[in-house]
């Protein structure tokens, strides 16, 4: 093997894959199985007390879903990963091995609006606090922080708002309370962003959206950067302390830089199960083989549709980072260099009544809660995907009632602007141009 490293697109298309051993199938087989046949009795043993790598049962580790983590791994990386079954249970196992009852985690005022709910409520019945805060300003996070913070958590690229934070300045801050970044990369992927470049310690995606990218499967990712010292305080007992579980183990110790991606595995899996399926996994993987391709498309498109909506009388305002009119802009030059994704919002003059208008108008957009699928989607964040929230967690979110959120797809730009063309013509009581 040759020492050169391997580009991006290569990896999308090869990591973690090799010829099947058994067959020589090229292609990853989806390994359908549920569980594995030990060798012998002491192999057993020893797969059982984490001594050897290998395959016991699916919940913990299957191999189709193991070259799903190796890529995503290899594209952010990242030292590991661990595959979930869906981008909410993956913010929840990589919080796992890091809290416990009592512990807060400061998250971001500006996450997903599924993620808020998560955070806010549903947390709580495990004794774990969210304390939200505004990432415009690291120092936001420093005020924050107690002696129970375990974790900090953002989106570097933010759903909808078309919010980039400063990475490297919340690394800092983070670091300096002695506990690692999570980074919630779904809105940018791999390729237009690597966080951990950036000082991040953890990165999750919602592999449901550009990761796959064809808007079939639900799936997530944890990966590690292997970076953080979990002895460096007693903060992260999990790791760095005797694990009862294990006789005794201690991961940080017996694992190194694996520790927390194999007690994602060995902990976070087997006991709260949320484990991705072989067949999610395989198509997730077919979509990271063409995700460079798409998401330079993605960007091209979104480019083009953003100019045309800032001219547009019907339009109050357009929120894209990849503007120079976003307050954004620099900190995306500088952490999406190759483009602020193809989710954005835009403001309609017409308030809640023609964002509703503009959804039932439009033809060739889906009119649906999902992002990051080849096909344009559109939805008015208000009255759906950010429904729960208060009037005023969807502003701080980006989402209040005059906004639309578009999710630009892979189509013909020419045909994908025609039909905004006349969906707004019909939400500003005009007719369309023919
Ligand atoms: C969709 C999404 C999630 C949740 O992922 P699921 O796969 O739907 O569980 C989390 N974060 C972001 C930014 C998302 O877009």
């Amino acid at each position: 093997m040759s020492e050169h490293k391997r580009g991006f697109e290569t990896l999308a298309v090869h990591a973690g894959a090799s010829p099947d051993p058994a067959t020589g199938a090229r292609a990853t087989p989806i390994y359908q199985t549920t569980s594995f046949v030990f060798d012998d009795a002491d192999h057993a043993a020893s797969l059982f007390n984490l001594q050897v790598p290998g395959f016991i049962y699916s919940r913990l580790t299957n191999p189709t879903v193991s070259v799903l983590e190796e890529r995503v791994a290899a594209l952010e990386g990242g030292r590991g990963a661990t595959a979930t079954a869906s981008g909410h249970s993956a913010q929840i196992l990589a919080l796992f091995p890091l809290m416990g009852p009592g512990d807060e985690v400061i998250a971001s005022t500006k996450l997903y609006g599924g993620s808020i709910n998560q955070m806010g409520h549903s947390y709580k019945k495990f004794g774990w606090k969210a304390v939200f805060v505004d990432p415009d300003d690291p120092k936001n996070i420093e005020r924050a922080v107690t002696p129970k913070t375990k974790a900090v958590f953002i989106e570097g690229l933010a759903n909808p708002g078309g919010v980039v934070v400063d990475i490297a300045g919340i690394a800092d801050v983070t670091h300096k309370a002695g506990v690692p970044l999570l980074i919630d990369n779904t809105l940018a992927s791999p390729f237009l962003c690597r966080p951990i470049e950036h000082g991040a310690d953890i990165v999750i995606h919602s592999t449901t959206k550009f990761l796959s990218g064809n808007g079939t499967s639900i799936g997530g990712v944890v990966v590690d950067s292997g970076k953080f010292d979990w002895f460096q305080n007693d903060k992260f007992p999990s790791l760095s302390k005797p694990a009862p579980e294990y006789h005794g183990l201690c991961f940080a110790e017996t694992f190194g830089d694996l520790a927390y991606t194999i007690y994602g595995h060995a902990i976070g899996l087997r006991d709260l199960g949320p484990s991705q399926s072989p067949f999610n996994a395989w198509v997730t993987l077919l979509g990271i083989e063409t995700l460079p391709l798409r998401m330079e498309r993605h960007v091209a498109n979104t480019m083009k549709v953003v100019q045309y909506l800032e001219k547009h009388p019907a339009v109050a305002w357009v929120s894209y980072a990849g503007l120079p009119s976003s307050k954004y802009h620099a900190n995306a030059k500088r952490y999406l260099p190759k483009g602020a994704g193809s989710v954005f919002t835009f403001g309609l003059k017409g308030g809640y009544q023609a964002g509703v208008q503009l959804v039932e108008s439009c033809e060739l957009f889906s009119h649906l809660a999902n992002i990051g699928d080849t096909r344009s989607l559109i939805i008015h964040p208000a009255s759906t995907t950010h429904r729960q929230l208060t009037e005023e967690q969807q502003k701080a979110a980006g989402a209040g009632p005059d906004v639309v959120r578009l999710s630009i797809g892979i189509e013909s730009v020419d045909d994908i602007i025609a039909d905004l063309e006349r969906g707004l013509g019909a939400a500003s009581g005009r007719k369309a141009a023919e």
